[in-house]
């Protein structure tokens, strides 16, 4: 592709508002275009790298033996009523009527659609298992769409569902699954670990994310040194103390006397930001502090967090107690469970729960199914561990690491959750009628753009995987106006074309700085320029990771870049 012919509109200075080098970067380079907050287009560079990571998630996903098809955006709310989540899933699912008055959703994910097709097809145990994948563009109108593509409202996923008739096909299909991610974001080029996580308002049981390590991840994962053990720790929003000492411990049960009537007062008592108060509080269950995190809306949150206060002047003794009291008041707010665990209870009536905060499982005391920025805000200025770097891990191999990830893919045995509901039966050996057992399989695709490119750039640019690359190589005639380094640039062009790679020709009418600045901007692995000793028949070739540049004859080029 000649460089004068591409669209590729590059910017000098960092847009305003886009806050992570990712999003700085791909705008700056000329890969995406912002439509609207979270909503992005892809211009052609960008497309190109799409392009690559969507094949590399073909390949893998094809090989594993999932296979691909493609289902509406739009869909029916009846679809969604039929498994509940039309009530359940809250304000990021986009819902619209047509022109009869109809409700439909924008697909937030698919898993509506597949079973509703997958119990109309397979009636028998003899076409079970069954694995399909799109990789297709979602809706989700988040609520700080933020990042540029790594949290988009619209962005682009593939996703796997999988049915089954047996638990263990389930369990090797999820296995199946799991390695293929790995083989992807291996491809990828990402430093990435598969944790343990919950399932949040998807449903389900055994699940695992996997989290690039970034520093601008979203979760906190802590992971093995020396085994693949790895956990989302999904964060607390209030940390009491660093220090699990006795002292440090007799500080948390002063919560119990503590009666506090505002935000202020509890912010002050924990020590800290009344950010991280607001959706949060202590309870106290068999004598047990017990943090019940409110989810939701802003006002929502306000509103419902007045009435738990209150409860504290309530004075509730014990679980059953407290379970009594929310249940006469807030019977509205969903199913609610108190014992030495709660359920957060979640403006969506969605069940998270929330382990107490003494008594926690050993692993760290950590609460389980709550994501912040999802169920909390974050200060960013606190420190937000609870289980202390350095510990042995759980599984007696090495010691407990914390990064921040950047959830990139996610896979869930879904059970009969879906299934269940939505009466996706099948017959077995014997005729009798059964419901099928389901996975789910996801993988942001534009998300991994995002990450790859947040953790592949310098102060120059991009720094692009050759896996990943939009173009291989970028050929520069650094002097466009010199008829022998224009020939020249000509000749190498058609034969790095013929050699079969994918070059970008630099042939415009440009100074060389510019050249030299857009190509450092955009990334490409390999850079070939053709300057001043093109009468020589010698390129200076640079590689745009290292910075190392060699001087090669024209007749070795082709060997050298291969
Ligand atoms: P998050 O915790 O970041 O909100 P999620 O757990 O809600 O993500 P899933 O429902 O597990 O997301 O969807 C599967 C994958 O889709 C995620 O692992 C992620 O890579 C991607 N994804 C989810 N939400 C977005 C988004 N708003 N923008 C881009 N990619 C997303
Ligand atoms: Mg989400
Ligand atoms: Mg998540
Ligand atoms: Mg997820």
């Amino acid at each position: 592709m000649r460089q004068s012919q591409l669209f590729m509109p590059t910017l000098r200075e960092v847009p305003s508002d886009a806050d992570v080098k990712s999003h700085q970067l791909l705008l700056r380079a000329g890969f995406i275009r912002q439509n609207a907050a979270g909503i992005y287009s892809f211009l052609p560079l960008g497309k190109k790298v799409l392009h690559k990571i969507e094949n590399i998630v073909r390949e893998e996903m094809n090989r594993a033996g999932s296979q691909e098809m493609m289902m509406p955006a739009l869909q029916l709310a009846e679809l969604w009523q039929e498994s509940g989540r039309w009530y359940s899933y809250g304000p990021e699912l986009m819902r619209l009527k047509d022109r009869h008055e109809r409700d439909f959703a924008l697909g937030a994910t698919h898993e509506e659609v597949i079973t509703s097709i997958v119990r109309d097809e397979v009636k028998s145990y003899k076409k079970l298992p069954l694995n399909l994948y799109q990789i297709q563009t979602k809706f989700r109108d988040e609520k700080r769409p933020r990042f540029g593509l790594l949290r988009g409202r619209e962005f682009i996923m593939k996703d796997a569902y999988s049915f089954h008739d047996k638990q263990e096909s389930l369990d090797d299909t999820y296995e199946a699954m799991k390695d293929a991610y790995s083989a992807i974001f291996s491809r990828c080029g990402l430093n990435f670990r598969a944790v343990l996580a919950d399932s949040g308002a998807i449903g389900g049981k055994d699940n695992h994310e996997f989290m690039v390590l970034s520093e601008i991840g979203e979760d906190l994962i802590a992971y093995s040194t020396d085994s693949d053990f790895a956990a989302n720790i999904e964060m607390a929003p209030v940390v009491l103390s660093e220090d699990r000492s006795s002292e440090a411990l007799m500080e948390l049960e002063k919560v119990e006397t503590k009666h506090a009537k505002s935000i202020e007062e509890v912010s002050e008592f924990l020590q800290v930001a009344p950010s991280k108060v607001i959706k949060s509080l202590l309870y106290i269950a068999d004598e047990q502090p017990v943090l019940v995190l409110v989810r939701g809306d802003h006002e929502v949150n306000e509103i419902k967090l007045k009435n738990v206060l209150s409860a504290k002047e309530v004075e509730l003794a014990t679980a059953e107690e407290t379970k009594k009291w929310l249940d006469a008041e807030h019977g509205s707010l969903g199913p609610i469970q108190v014992s030495k665990e709660v359920k957060v209870i979640a403006d969506q009536a969605v069940p998270y729960m929330v382990n107490a905060v003494c008594g926690a499982n050993e692993t760290g005391y950590h609460y389980t199914n709550v994501n912040h920025n999802r169920d909390f805000e974050v200060d960013e200025t606190a420190d937000l561990r609870f289980v202390v770097e350095g510990d042995l891990s759980p599984d007696g191999k090495g010691t407990i690491v914390f990064a921040k990830g950047i959830e990139v893919g996610h896979v869930f045995k879904l059970g009969k959750v879906y299934s269940e509901p939505m009466k996706a039966s099948y017959l077995d050996e014997n005729g009798k009628n059964q419901i099928m057992s389901m996975g789910c399989y996801g993988i942001g695709v534009s998300r991994t753009l995002a990450a790859v490119a947040e953790e592949n750039n310098d102060d120059k640019g991009l720094i692009w995987p050759l896996s990943l690359t939009p173009f291989d190589v970028h050929l520069i005639a650094v002097n466009s106006k010199n008829a022998e380094q224009a020939a020249l640039s000509d000749e190498i062009y058609t034969q790095i074309k013929n050699d079969g790679f994918d070059c970008l020709y630099d042939d415009r009418p440009e100074r060389a700085g510019v050249k030299f600045t857009d190509s450092d901007l955009i990334g490409l692995p390999i850079r070939v320029m053709v300057g001043k000793r093109a009468s020589d028949g010698i390129v200076e070739v640079k590689i745009r990771k290292s910075g190392e540049s060699f001087e090669v004859p024209v007749s070795e080029l082709s060997s050298f870049i291969k």
